[in-house]
């Protein structure tokens, strides 16, 4: 048995001026063949649980092509075509085989692919025959299409918001797959989709955490193989942005209806509960200063890299600055700039800048700061987060700075906080402040949940706010709800 192993990952911010190209992916991740191996191996996602699981049952496993960028805008139509043809050529050269189990997230947009995973699937058949299995693992905010639906055997995806489970899902993969080819399943799907989009919302609480639970509880039949509550990516303006329940079961497609529509009627009946208010940056900071037991994380969530934002949004960190507290710090604002002058003056100068707010003036301006440059450091740490644990992490020249009593993180890649790593690799002990502020919605939960005292989630307009009433859509199918008045 030889399963081919590959990914082709981005969720696409279509909000975004910012056009997503080969080279963004370069910085990420462009891979082929063993070096998939070597970069994922020992890691805890997608890819590393396929390769584990392969190792564990003795499978053959090909390793084709592997892209990944951090969220961002639109891929440039001759991205997406370079894109399509490293897939198809990579798994070409592998020769026979007997199954392609592969990565997609499900959120891709390109000029002219509006359905980058659709679409990445056709090809697939075109080239390799509806004879080969093809199973699919996706991102709990793809936005599912039909034509995924169509032209997969069976697509897979996280149940978890941080996505703690990639690794789970991609050993699920691996066995499935095995499952098909010695012909213990037979699967059948059905895709359930909703006039619906959700902001941001954790699996970790309500009311995300019981629609699992409903799932869960299907999937105790031993017919029902898979059914996944996809939140969908709501700053994607697609046709078939939004809301779905796809449901495997084997051989039984009847049953896999009735579950996506079961599902899918709970959803429905919770929908207004998934939107929310959030303080904006002061209101939040006071409210921080009226707790007694301390760290309090700020998450800004509408300046979110991890959606596709700029991330040199300067609006909560313009707040902190103006309230001086003693033990606060902010990580991490995107200025490469700022990094290679701290860089150029070293530990222990005062520089005059201007920091962040570069990119666009959505997410506030440039902050003019007098600062103290108390480390300079070349960005790279593992990360330990439970989710994708033992990545390496590479964010290019990065400097902690201190304005006043905030220490603040500087760095020259585009990334959201996924734990602590980045803050002790300045010498930021987290644990020790009373205020720790940082950009990320949802995935800086797996850690911070155990370390913040109390957790406030900041929202001010933004390309991630959770106000999706702020997005003019286009392209979405309507009426959706919350844009349009529905029962
Ligand atoms: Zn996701």
């Amino acid at each position: 048995m030889k399963i081919v192993i590959g990914q082709v990952a981005h969720e696409t911010n279509t909000f975004s001026t910012i056009k997503t190209t080969k080279e963004f992916f370069q910085l990420w991740e462009w891979d082929h063949g063993h070096q998939i191996i070597e970069r994922h191996q020992g890691v805890e996602d997608y890819l590393g649980g396929m390769i584990d699981r392969a190792k564990d049952l003795k499978i053959e496993i090909a390793p084709s092509f592997s892209a990944y960028a951090n969220p961002s805008g639109l891929i440039t139509k001759e991205t997406y075509l370079q894109l399509k043809k490293e897939l198809i050529s990579s798994i070409n050269s592998i020769g026979s085989f007997d199954a392609i189990c592969i990565m997609l997230h499900g959120a891709g947009v390109a000029e002219e692919a509006e359905d980058l995973e659709g679409e990445l699937l056709v090809a697939l058949r075109k080239q390799f025959g509806y004879e080969v299995p093809i199973i699919v693992v996706l991102d709990l905010h793809a936005n599912l299409s039909q034509k995924m639906v169509d032209e997969a055997d069976l697509i897979i995806g996280d149940n978890l918001y941080p996505h703690i489970d990639s690794y789970d899902r991609g050993k699920e993969a691996i066995d499935l797959t095995a499952k098909i080819l010695t012909s213990d399943l037979d699967p059948v799907m059905y895709l359930e989709k909703l006039p619906l989009l959700i902001p941001t919302s954790t699996t970790d609480h309500y009311p995300a955490k019981e629609i699992n639970e409903v799932c869960w509880q299907w999937e105790k039949n031993e017919q029902v193989i898979d059914c996944t509550f996809y939140h969908g990516f709501p700053y994607s303006d697609t046709i078939d942005t939004g809301v779905s329940v796809l449901t495997v079961t084997n051989n039984n497609s009847r049953l896999a209806e009735k579950v996506s529509k079961d599902v899918s009627r709970k959803i429905w009946r919770l929908k207004m509960r998934f939107t929310r208010d959030y303080p904006a940056p002061k209101a939040g900071i006071q409210e921080a200063l009226k707790e007694q037991m301390f760290p309090i994380v700020l998450n800004e969530t509408s300046d979110n890299p991890g959606a596709g934002t700029p991330g040199d949004g300067t609006r909560l960190l313009e707040a902190l600055i103006h309230a001086n507290i003693e033990k606060s710090c902010f990580a991490a604002i995107y200025d490469p700039d700022v990094a290679e002058i701290a860089h150029d003056f070293g530990a222990g100068s005062v520089i005059n800048v201007h920091l962040g707010g570069k990119s666009d003036s959505l997410h506030g301006n440039p902050l003019p700061i007098r600062a103290y440059v108390k480390s300079v450091t070349d960005g790279r740490f593992t990360q330990t987060s439970p989710m994708w644990k033992g990545i390496q992490v590479d964010l290019g020249k990065s400097t902690r700075l201190q304005v006043g009593a905030v220490d603040i993180i500087v760095c020259s890649v585009n990334t959201q906080v996924m734990d602590e790593q980045v803050f002790l690799l300045h010498g930021v002990d987290i644990k020790d402040y009373k205020v720790v502020a940082l950009k990320s919605s949802q995935h800086f939960r797996a850690t911070f949940e155990l370390i913040a005292k109390k957790i406030i989630t900041i929202d001010s307009p933004g390309l991630s706010t959770c106000n999706l009433k702020l997005f003019q859509y286009e392209n979405v199918r309507r009426p959706i709800y919350p844009m349009d008045e529905m029962k």
